[in-house]
């Protein structure tokens, strides 16, 4: 068996040394690289041949397994009247400034291209050009080198076997790996109820490569009951890697628990990585990511191998590749970036995958990854896939760093401000949306960006934090507005709408994921989303764009008996009603504590209602304990609010619906033995939503549930989840509102529950 590497990621292993250096420059983009290599090839004369594809092979004669290594790659173009191979890297500014190691590493292509062009052709001397074109002036610089096949041979097999061994561990790591799966078996003497059913779907769902969508209650192990047949798959389908996507920080710790019982007492060689934000993550939060600033960054590629190998037979977990990080003298969070690579499980946030740079994405198109992606607690993911394809500016942002802007950018910052006032004064009103990006306004955002690039080009000593932050805000809505369609609508908000001067903050708000979604549900061999609530499943399915997916719906393990569910007809939480049910509630929920005292969560659709209620309960000296959410509660806060529920203990904690208390939080047993939901969770009937309602409508129908009525009923189950969690546990649950007793609204609710 044979080992097949692209050039680039041989050099990008063997060839990369010194500082990590991610100094911010206006790197050219994706476009602009592309668009300059067929500038630099166009002018060539004729008899120039574009993009050759070049391959060859090192003999192994020592390695133990007697592997061979393919390399192959595409050069950027040979001239045969010359003999001149060319390699052509684009730039932007000041040449001069380009660090050593970049130069180097171009270099080591080069020369392996040289030598698997001297072999492919028969020549004893190739002349090796690197050209470096400027995307700003046009300019090219080229520097060539005359090299011989002896040299060039020398220095490929050098690379070669440096990698190769790296290679044969890698592959005799995958046959061990895939031997242990296919061997594993469940980690407990049993399934519980619900979670073969689920297992089942996940590994069907694997083995036919359509998505899942899988509603599965609480309690019945989802993490291990997702995991466990994605690592089967791994041995039986040939997968590559896992990657678990977590919403929320603590989802990342349940599955690294999960993979950890699941692999307990085996001789396991599985490779599990936790990824972890930058901001968490780095060492140095006063400093930046180069050498001259951050002691991590200095050395970087140096030490990285030897750090690599330490890091392969680790935990994978955030501390664990802290401390070899740390004791090798690295930063930790570029020491994660790069066991990615190398790990089987990847657990991570949503944006790893799916954000429009997500590293996880980027290295399977890369590295052509057979991936199987699991989604946890996916009802998350229409929320977080819309911030991640939204942009906002502000024009009291652009004004502020305007004043402090160096003087060749006041005509752009100028001009851009000109035509966002000309919006204003076409706008009578506080919010509109539009078809389509203004286009005056669009064009003149397309010039300040390239004026910005030009001067941090010219200027690399240069340095604003604001000015930075404008410029990727600014990035980020011009490439959204390139892909602009009716997935999305773009807004004005006006902050005093009578004002033609009047600060405003221009919107690409996605409303419908999808499109952005697509080649990231494609591209994974298999992908299973899961949570407690995905009803309806065509929801998530129009909305995230899955086609023909798998649906289940997972059997509760719960019996009705354990919930008991009330709907307090009399009650009307809608905004006019609000006043008038206020003392009811109150009453209903006295009742409810003396009838049966102990923890309960109260739950409410904002801070005002939470006030107006907790005041009443509190004048009405029931002499029941009483703890609130505040709005911007820090973390110690949060932790203090949850301690409130102490085993066996009696009180009645107030939250918003939808915040930080209304799902993934954990109160097993006689620590919450009730809950009431004065609300129906509908998002908050303004402009915006509104405006989202229409554009729902338009393209996919269902514009009411889509945008309020689904969204809504989503935040109350899971409020009400928070009561059940173990399969011993009994509780009330109190829903408010008329309404919940309308057919439609009790369609949504979990089946098992007794209404
Ligand atoms: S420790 Fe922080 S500043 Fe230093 S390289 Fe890492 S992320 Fe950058």
């Amino acid at each position: 068996m044979n080992y097949v590497v692209a050039v680039r990621e041989l050099c990008a292993f063997t060839a990369k040394q010194g500082d990590l250096d991610l100094r911010f420059s206006p790197a050219p983009t994706a476009l602009e690289g592309i668009t300059g290599h067929q500038v630099v090839q166009a002018r060539r004369t004729a008899g120039y041949e574009a993009e050759i594809s070049l391959n060859g092979e090192y003999r192994n004669s020592c390695g133990d397994l007697g592997r061979n290594l393919l390399v192959r790659g595409r050069a950027d173009g040979y001239d045969p009247a010359k003999q001149q191979l060319e390699e052509i890297k684009t730039f932007r500014g000041d040449l001069s400034l380009m660090p050593e190691n970049h130069r180097f590493l171009h270099w080591a292509q080069l020369k392996v291209y040289g030598y698997l062009l001297c072999e492919q052709r028969n020549l004893e001397n190739v002349n090796l050009a690197l050209v470096y074109f400027d995307v700003g002036t046009q300019k090219e610089t080229v520097i060539v080198e005359r090299h011989t096949k002896s040299g060039l041979q020398a220095f490929f097999e050098e690379h070669c076997l440096r990698f190769l061994a790296w290679a044969e561990q890698e592959l005799a790591h995958r046959q061990q790996r895939d031997k242990e799966l296919a061997a594993l078996p469940f980690p407990y003497p049993e399934f519980r109820a619900g979670q073969r059913q689920l297992a089942e779907a996940v590994y069907k769902s694997a083995g036919s490569g359509r998505s899942l969508l899988a509603q599965a209650p609480t309690g019945i192990g989802k993490s291990a009951g997702t995991l466990f047949p994605m690592l089967k798959a791994c041995a039986h389908k040939k997968l590559d890697k896992i990657f678990f996507l977590t919403a929320k920080t603590p989802g990342r710790q349940v599955a690294l628990d999960a993979l950890a019982t699941i692999t307990r007492g085996q001789d396991s060689s599985l490779r599990v990585l936790e990824l972890v934000a930058r901001d968490k993550a780095c060492e140095h939060p006063d400093k930046a990511c180069h050498g001259q600033s951050c002691p991590l960054a200095q050395g970087f590629y140096d030490r990285l191998p030897q750090a690599r190998a330490d890091a392969l037979s680790a935990a994978g977990d955030r501390e664990s590749i802290r401390a070899i990080a740390l004791h090798h003298g690295i930063c930790p969070y570029y020491l994660s970036q790069e066991m990615a690579r190398w790990a089987d499980v990847v657990v991570a946030d949503y944006n790893y995958y799916f954000d429009g740079s997500a590293l996880l994405f980027a290295l399977t198109l890369e590295n052509d990854w057979q991936v199987g992606v699991l989604v946890d607690e996916a009802h998350n993911l229409v929320a977080r896939a819309r911030d991640m394809y939204s942009a906002t500016l502000s024009q009291t942002q652009l004004q502020s760093i305007r004043a402090t802007a160096p003087p060749e950018l006041k005509k752009e910052y100028d001009r851009l401000h000109r035509a966002w006032n000309e919006l204003n004064r076409l706008q009578d009103k506080p919010y509109a949306a539009y078809d389509e990006v203004p286009a005056k306004f669009d064009g003149a955002l397309r010039k300040m960006i390239s004026a910005m690039t030009e001067y941090f080009a010219e200027n690399p000593a240069f340095s604003s934090q604001p000015m930075q932050t404008l410029y990727f805000d600014a990035l980020h809505f011009s490439r959204l507005a390139d892909s602009f369609g009716e997935h999305s609508i773009v807004d004005l908000s006006k902050s005093e709408p009578d004002r033609v001067a009047a600060s405003s903050t221009l919107c690409i708000r996605n409303v419908i994921p999808a499109p952005h979604l697509a080649e990231r549900f494609d591209k994974a061999a298999c992908m299973a989303l899961f949570s407690a609530t995905l009803s309806p499943w065509h929801y998530y399915s129009d909305t995230l764009g899955l086609t023909n997916p798998l649906w289940i719906d997972v059997d509760s393990p719960f019996q009705p008996h354990q919930l008991r569910v009330r709907i307090a007809r009399d009650i009307s939480t809608r905004y006019r009603d609000r006043g008038a049910s206020a003392p009811r509630i109150v009453e209903l929920m006295i009742k409810q504590y003396i009838e049966r005292p102990g923890n309960y969560l109260a739950f409410f659709s904002s801070f005002d209602y939470l006030e107006q209620i907790h005041e009443l309960m509190a004048a009405a000296q029931a002499d029941i304990p009483l703890w609130r959410q505040s709005a911007k509660m820090n973390e110690s806060e949060k932790a203090a609010f949850l301690s409130s529920f102490r085993p066996a203990g009696k009180g009645i904690g107030f939250a918003v619906l939808g915040g930080a208390f209304g799902e993934g939080i954990d109160l097993p047993g006689d620590r919450l033995i009730g809950a009431f939901i004065a609300t129906l969770g509908l998002p908050q009937i303004n402009p915006v939503n509104q405006e989202m309602m229409r554009q729902m409508d338009k393209v996919l129908g269902h514009g009411y549930d889509y945008i309020y009525h689904y969204p809504g009923l989503q935040k109350v189950v899971q409020a009400a989840g928070r009561v059940i969690r173990t399969r011993n546990d009994e509780g009330t649950v109190h829903l408010m509102d008329d309404r919940f007793a309308r057919p439609d609204v009790r369609g949504l609710l979990p089946q098992w529950w007794s209404l």
